[in-house]
This record gives C-alpha cells, structure tokens and sequence, in this order.
C-alpha cells in the first residue's frame, strides 16, 4: 500500500487528514512534531510522500522539508499552510517542497493532489529500456533520461522529480517559448488544483541549481507575460 506521513500538530486537522488518505487507499503515519516526523520517516523508508504543516512547536514544516531533501531528492513533499502565509509557501517550495496545499482544503482536493504528486514522483512503471535518445546534451548540460539525471560540466546537479520534469521539457523544446499553463499540463498533469505560479516557483529554484547567476540568466529566460524558454544560443 502507498505510505504517507502526514505531520500537522492540530489533531482536529490532522484526523481530517487521516481520515480521508485512509479512505482514498493509502496507509497513513502520523506526526504531531518536526522532530517526531523525522524519526517516523527514518523509521518507514518505504514512505512516498509528505504532508507538512508549517507552523509547528519545535522546528517548523519548512526546516522539515529542508532536512528530508537533504538525504532524499526523490520523495514527494506537500507543504499545508493556511491562507495568510503566502510567504510560507514560498519559502516552503524554495526549500524543496513539490507542492502545497492552502488550508481549508475539501477532501477531493487533498486526495488529487497526493495522487498527482506520487504519479509525478515516480508511481509509474520503469520506463522500458530505450536504445535511442537516453540524453539531451546541450553544453554544460547533459541530461540522461534513463537515469533522470542531470549534469553540469560533468557535474551530477542534484534535482527533485518535479525539477527534471521541467528541465526535460525544456531541453526537448530548446528554443521554444512554453506557458506556465503548457509547463504546469505537462509536469503536474492536466486537472492540476493548483496555480501556475507555483511554475515560477520551481523556475527560481531551478536558476539558483543551474545558472551561473540566477539573477541573470542565461539558459532559462522570461517570456514576459507567458512563460519561459530554454536559450538555445
Ligand atoms: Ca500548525
């Protein structure tokens, strides 16, 4: 059975949580604390995604998503904030977190968006061994879509799996000006609940991974007023 952590100090919210992952099929852990998240974590390796409040006593959501990505670049990450704390979320995706969901939620949406997040994050099948197109070269870059690893001059840059979904579609349309909405049906999948700026999101992150200066960059450039474009110069 599919395992999520669900880690929210408020039991009414956290029940409601529970209740509903349970009913949609998963097999749900549960945390009261960062620090008791953590341990349940390294105590359930076979864990596909997280739940994350952000506002917690001890170290908050954010400092947990920071630590999980740290020693695993693979697992989904869902941070929950509520509605005041736009910076939150931000910050919360900016230290690695895939998505976020903005409390109160429905059950229907909270159930979609783990589902698109563990299809996003690798439920689906191996893909079968491919004789051809395994790489995407593009000095520095190299892409290796057998492995989903990317490398810069030679150098393994490490990528969440929503990140490489993104490089991948940039590198298969180099030169070619993509909407957020193009981005976030390919990557996130069409019916996505959430907002395309959590595209821009990923974007910054990306350009701080893989520009020389994020501030000015040179490989992901700014449609202004639709999207983005992999500079094929
Ligand atoms: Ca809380």
């Amino acid at each position: 059975m599919r395992k999520v952590l669900v880690l929210e100090d408020e039991a009414s919210i956290r029940g409601f949580i529970v209740i509903n992952l349970e009913r949609a099929g998963y097999e749900v852990v549960e945390a009261e604390t960062g620090e008791e998240a953590l341990e349940k974590l390294a105590a359930n390796p076979d864990t596909r995604a997280v739940l994350l409040d952000i506002m917690l006593p001890g170290i908050d959501g954010i400092e947990v998503c920071r630590r999980i990505r740290l020693s695993d670049p693979h697992i989904g990450i869902i941070m929950l904030s509520a509605r005041s704390q736009e910076m939150d979320k931000v910050t919360g995706l900016m230290t690695g977190a895939d998505d976020y969901i903005t409390k109160p939620f429905s059950p229907a949406e909270l159930t979609a968006r783990v589902d698109a997040l563990l299809r996003r994050t690798g439920d689906a099948p191996a893909p079968p061994p491919a004789e051809s197109s395994t790489e995407l070269t593009q000095p520095p870059f190299r892409l290796n879509t057998t492995n989903r690893t990317l490398e810069k001059n030679g150098v393994r840059v490490r990528l969440t799996q929503v990140e490489y979904a993104i490089v991948k579609l940039f590198m298969e349309n180099r030169g070619k000006a993509l909407s957020r909405e193009e981005i976030l049906d390919t990557v996130w999948g069409h019916g996505y609940f959430g907002e395309p700026k959590i595209v821009d999101v990923n974007v910054r992150r990306l350009r701080i991974k893989l520009e020389d200066d994020a501030q000015e960059p040179k490989y992901i450039l700014t449609v202004w007023g639709f999207g983005y474009k992999w500079n094929i110069e």
